[in-house]
């Protein structure tokens, strides 16, 4: 047998092996998933933005009026009218100065951090942090010093002890990815502040979930322009693909000229930067379908699953992790949820701590109220089907281990 099988069949072994699920369809909040129509509860499509009407229209007349494609990196010919006017409205609305656009949030993330820090530099990581910052770190060749879990008082031996003469980052998710938390971001800042570093915060998740009108956590924890980057992406509640940090016009200057992700890599198209800016319109102009209804749905998400006996944390984010252990386990939960008609993939190492594999629920703001119950007494049924008390189902991942994330 040769080596990839091996490592295949080693996966299968340990309840690790992934596969790619059809979806026939556009991301809604129910899908057609491998023929059969099920609710969705696993999609970062927050606000239900992706197949909008308004979002498709502006889509489609962007690929009549510009192409499909952007040509080239954004330094050879990729630069069109609408990436710029994307980025002045993200820089509007984040209140930044100035903001530039990526491929993705894994590029955007694998540049910054790149261009930030390199040999030594030193970067402060938070354990949980996502697997695109932890690439980055890897990949700039700093030294990494990774935190516990929203752990100040750790952080703050961190960079009291660590650093030395180079350049010092801290960075983080504002809401993390697989728990939904938020981080504590105005000490953090502190922290900076007091030990001369800069600031990385990933919005991924926080942008149009929390904060004024969707501004995300750095804007709800009013440290507005306080942050030296933020890092965003267009394809989670902004219903589209592609990325954008926004930090100081000098910041954005100096990343247009040495962050590789971006200087090497093709602009987004522009049927997703014309998507983008219209989901970011609706959002101005309907913050009580989105922003306002994702917050009621996964309020309404959380208390059906404590009703149904489940120990979610109470909280307010619409990421809703439901911690199994064992992944062999999760993956039976996530079938048996399925043949209940509720999608909720099973998230296992290396995406989570070895450990604490979970259905990652994500309410999203085009479910109504009643899908959103009927999920949770589904969810509750299928753990009983497998032997599992949804009371033995906890949330936290509190004091993950240091080593999976450097
Ligand atoms: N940062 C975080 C916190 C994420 O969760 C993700 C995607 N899961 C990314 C960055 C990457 O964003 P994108 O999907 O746009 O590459």
């Amino acid at each position: 047998m040769n080596e990839i099988a091996m490592r295949l069949e080693e996966l299968e072994r340990l309840g690790l092996d992934r596969s790619l699920r059809v979806v026939d369809g556009p991301q809604g909040p129910r899908v057609t998933l491998d023929g059969e129509s099920v609710l969705l509860l696993c999609s970062n499509n927050y606000l239900g933005l992706a197949d909008h009407p308004k979002v498709r229209e502006a889509a489609a007349d962007a690929a009549l009026r510009w192409g499909v494609g952007a040509g080239a990196s954004r330094l050879v010919s990729g630069t069109m009218t609408i990436h710029a006017q994307l980025e002045r409205r993200l820089a509007a609305y984040t209140g930044s100065e100035a903001c530039v656009l990526f491929g993705s949030g894994y590029l955007a993330n694998l540049g910054t951090i790149g261009a930030l820090a390199g040999p030594g530099d030193a970067i402060f990581s938070d354990a949980l942090n996502h697997a695109s910052i932890i690439d980055g770190c890897r990949a700039s060749r700093a030294r990494v010093v990774v935190y516990r879990h929203r752990d100040c008082a750790h952080l703050e031996r961190c960079l009291r002890e660590q650093g030395g003469a180079g350049r010092r980052l801290i960075v983080t998710d504002s809401v993390f990815s697989m728990d939904g938390d938020v981080a504590p971001l105005a000490r953090i800042v502190e922290l900076a502040h007091a030990h001369d570093a800069r600031v990385l915060v990933d919005e991924a998740h926080a942008i149009g979930a929390i904060g004024p009108g969707g501004r995300g956590a750095v804007a709800a924890a009013g440290l507005t322009g306080e942050v030296d980057v933020l890092v965003g992406t267009l394809g989670k509640a902004l219903g589209s693909y592609g990325a954008y940090v926004c930090a100081s016009a000098e910041m954005v200057r100096y990343l247009i000229n040495s962050a590789r992700a971006l200087i090497f890599s093709t602009a987004p198209g522009p049927p997703a930067v014309a998507g983008a800016l219209a989901a970011l319109q609706l959002l101005e102009d309907e913050p009580r379908t989105t922003v306002e209804r994702l917050r009621a749905a996964a309020g309404i998400l959380r208390d059906a699953l404590l009703a149904e006996g489940f120990q979610v944390q109470r909280g307010e984010m619409q990421i809703v992790p439901i911690v199994v252990g064992d992944s062999e386990r999760t993956v039976r939960l996530c079938g048996a949820a399925l043949r209940h008609g509720v999608f909720a993939q099973a998230i296992r190492p290396p995406t989570v701590p070895l450990g604490t594999s979970r259905l990652r629920l994500t309410a999203i703001a085009s479910h109504t109220d009643e899908q959103l119950r009927d999920a949770a007494v589904a969810l509750a049924r299928a753990a009983r089907e497998i032997g599992l008390d949804p009371a033995a189902l906890g949330s936290s991942t509190d004091g993950a281990p240091l080593a999976s994330a450097v």
